[in-house]
């Protein structure tokens, strides 16, 4: 056994999977996906395969031509961060190289969230979405859940005929079923008979582009979409007023692919198309291919959520054309994006705006620092994650010091001479999975001497910022950042100062002020900007945070009422923290406790696991 990736049972002596042929059959009454799926192998193999799997249900494994049980077995007990290995025994003369297996998935599939009908907004029918970054796709089939694996995929998605579905694949046809097609036979359960019912309807997907395991999605429910560029839609539920504000704030998104095809090259997925979510999503995007999940707090009416937007297209250059090789990698994902992310908004929306993102993003580093001060492992961009669980780790600090490693190249050898090198790592790398060293040596032999200039080893293994990372300078965002200062002396920023201030300035002043303030000027700052009522949830959060860690109870009822209305972890995590961190907090630890027991059903699996972390760790 020589394991690829510490996430996951691939042993790398195995050849691995190229394609997946799924029948999957979705049974909203029991939140319960039943599979069959034919996996191809780049190679035949004899003897026992290891396979990913969490809370499945595996039926059958069976030889493709015979239809002949092949045997398996599961490891008696669950890794708490792996799950179960599937072993699959293949016969011992060569013979194959594909196999098919059937299975389950359950309702605590960590991948998927299943929302009744009265968790939607329509209140009419049920929903269900997944999430499988970074080690979830498991969840909802077995698998080599591990990014160094990329797969091709089709798929035959059947669903109650009220309902449409859409993938991270090209929509091949949605039709009626047909009796016994692709391996609808063996379904488990009783399953195969249910397939032609005539409540019934087939979404066919296919996915011909090689992608990690970690980028498969579906979500299927009662969609609608709206064009908003030659490809580009944008679905949603279909409500005409979530449909209608969706479309207005990504009315740019043509305009951003074509900026970031001058930047790093050919868009290579065809099509562009943005799905957003109910309000539980618990991330701000995720940068499926071809179809970006989104939160629904990206549409704050003013075109600012088209930086998310930017964030998940410029993944589709780096993070999905190029991709790290295990989560200990995660930063040639993150860093890589947020830089090209950066250099889009800086084409759309102006330089002030970009160095503006740069500042909000050093705060977060910097208190990144802060959190992993006594786990310094998690403030290098290249770590050591045996034994821990990505979700647990998951940070900024790939995102903005990775941004700031590259950032300091470009300094170095001069932007023109940067965009020829990005393009040339794209060109080179595409479709393929890499590690930090295959960067770093891409690196000196195309810029030579650049290990002479960059501490290279200390930015990609040492711990903490490094000396040469460099705090952005614009007249923005230092007259934000004086005005923070300002307050801490007692003077509230003046209506002339602030009135053209977008979201983002009052995020950046927001984190500039001390964590915790008197009381009284928590309340005159509201009395005054209203931020408590902000459309802006990157504002109403910081500004609640703020609050909760002043113990102005004023504002309780909104850090309730706000709890329970997104699921997205950027906000859970920040708002419980300052409620059941530090000590004599009583009132703020009950309140925490109630809240989460009435909002947990209505929080994705993901974000459940993340806030009982943060209650293990502080109640
Ligand atoms: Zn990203």
């Amino acid at each position: 056994m020589a394991p690829l990736d510490p996430h996951s049972f691939t042993d790398s002596t195995h050849p691995l999977t190229t394609h997946v042929s799924l029948s999957l059959y979705f049974d909203f009454s029991s939140a319960t996906i039943h599979g069959a799926a034919l996996f191809t192998l780049s190679s035949p193999y004899s003897g026992q395969l290891s396979l990913d799997t969490r809370s499945l249900s595996i039926h059958q494994v069976l030889s493709p031509s015979t239809l002949s049980p092949l045997p398996f077995s599961l490891s008696p007990s669950p890794d708490p961060i792996k799950g179960i290995l599937l072993s699959v025994s293949l016969p011992n003369d060569n013979s194959l190289s594909s196999f098919i297996i059937t299975f389950s998935t359950s309702p605590c599939s960590s991948a998927l969230q299943w929302l009744s009908p009265r968790q939607t907004f329509n209140k009419k029918h049920p929903f269900v979405f997944t999430q499988c970054q970074s080690i979830h796709a498991r969840s909802i089939l077995p698998c080599q859940d591990t990014p160094a694996s990329r797969i091709c995929y089709s798929a035959l998605l059947n669903v109650p005929r009220e309902l449409s579905a859409v993938m991270s694949a090209r929509h091949v046809d949605r039709r009626l079923p047909v009796s016994g097609e692709g391996f609808s036979s063996l379904l488990p359960n009783g399953f195969n008979s249910l397939w032609c019912s005539d409540t019934r309807v087939v979404e066919e997907f296919d996915m011909s582009q090689p992608i990690p395991p970690y980028l498969f999605a579906f979500a299927v429910g009662e969609l609608g979409f709206r064009e908003v560029g030659p490809r580009t839609r944008v679905y949603s539920e279909a409500a005409e007023g979530v449909l209608e504000a969706a479309a207005k704030e990504f009315a740019g998104t043509e305009e951003m692919i074509r900026q970031g095809e001058k930047l790093f090259g050919d868009y290579e997925w065809e099509r562009f198309d943005l799905l957003v979510l109910p309000p539980s999503f618990p991330y701000g995007g995720m940068e499926n291919p071809r179809m970006v999940f989104l939160t629904p707090t990206v549409i704050k009416g003013d075109a600012s959520g088209a930086q998310v937007v930017a964030h998940e297209l410029a993944h589709s250059w780096t993070g999905n054309l190029i991709t790290n090789k295990n989560n200990d990698h995660f930063w040639l994902n993150e860093g890589f994006t947020t830089y090209a992310e950066r250099r889009i908004v800086e084409v759309v929306q102006g330089e002030d705006r970009a160095v503006l993102n740069i500042g909000i993003g050093w705060r977060g580093l910097n208190e990144e620092m802060e959190r992993f001060k006594d786990n310094l492992e998690f403030t290098k961009l290249k770590t050591n994650q045996e034994g821990v669980d990505p979700d647990a780790v998951y940070s900024q600090v790939p995102y903005e010091k990775g941004f700031q490693f590259l950032w300091r190249i470009e300094r170095q050898i001069g932007r023109p001479a940067f965009d020829e090198f990005l393009k040339k790592y794209i060109a080179t790398f595409k479709f393929k999975s890499i590690d930090t060293e295959t960067f770093l040596d891409f690196l000196k032999a195309n810029v030579p001497g650049i290990e002479k200039e960059i501490d290279l080893v200390l930015w990609t293994e040492g711990t903490g910022i490094p000396p040469d990372a460099y705090e952005p300078v614009s007249n923005l965002y230092s007259k934000i950042v004086s005005l923070a200062n300002e307050f801490k002396l007692g003077r509230m920023p003046r209506e002339d100062e602030v009135a053209d201030w977008q979201g983002q300035e009052w995020e950046l002043y927001l984190e500039n002020l001390p964590k915790s303030v008197e009381a009284s000027q928590v309340l005159a700052l509201d009395a005054r900007y209203r931020l408590s009522e902000s459309k802006d949830y990157e504002v109403k959060v910081s500004f609640l945070q703020m609050a909760i860690l002043s113990k102005c109870r004023d504002f309780y009822g909104e850090v309730e009422k706000t709890l329970k209305e997104v699921g997205r972890m950027k906000y859970l995590r920040p708002l419980y923290t300052a409620l059941v961190q530090g000590v004599g907090k009583e009132e703020e630890k009950i309140l925490a406790k109630r809240v989460f027991s009435e909002a947990r059903d209505c929080y994705h699996p993901i974000a459940q696991g993340v806030v009982e972390s943060i209650f293990s760790k502080h109640l």
